[in-house]
């Protein structure tokens, strides 16, 4: 186990990067975290693991953020989805990722419900016996 972690380590080291997507030049070590495996500004990743870190897929399709969700610690985490096989991977956000853009992903099926909310505070209504006027 401590093999591996070193490993992760310096492979975290050599991984600045430009991010082929929005052009923003990446720095590993700013990450705060080990492995900085998603662009910080647009969010996006390659699809270059099976498991965390271990670099054996050889699929690297353009993974979308597509998700936020809330691990049981309170920590936000991503789901990134691969654009060529469909893949989904979680994924730890790190201290400087777009947290504009997070809240977007986060807030977005509640902007766009996929009914209209005014039906919905009827059917809250009806639930709760209370008649709306
Ligand atoms: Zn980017
Ligand atoms: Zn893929």
């Amino acid at each position: 186990m401590k093999y591996r972690d070193q490993r992760v380590v310096s492979a975290a080291r050599e991984e600045d990067f430009t991010c082929q997507f929005c052009g923003a030049a990446v720095s590993s070590e700013a990450a705060g975290s080990l492995h900085r495996n998603h662009c910080p500004r647009c969010l996006a990743s390659i699809h270059l693991d099976d498991k965390p870190g271990d670099r054996a897929s050889d699929c690297h399709g353009r993974m979308d953020a597509m998700a936020v969700w809330v691990r049981q610690n309170g920590e936000w985490a991503v789901i990134h989805r691969c654009r060529t096989c469909g893949v989904l991977h979680s994924n730890r956000i790190a201290a400087d990722d777009n947290s504009l853009l997070l809240l977007s992903i986060a807030v977005k099926p509640l902007a766009e419900p996929p009914f209209p909310l005014g039906l919905l505070e009827r059917s809250m209504a009806q639930e709760s016996g209370v008649q709306s006027e």
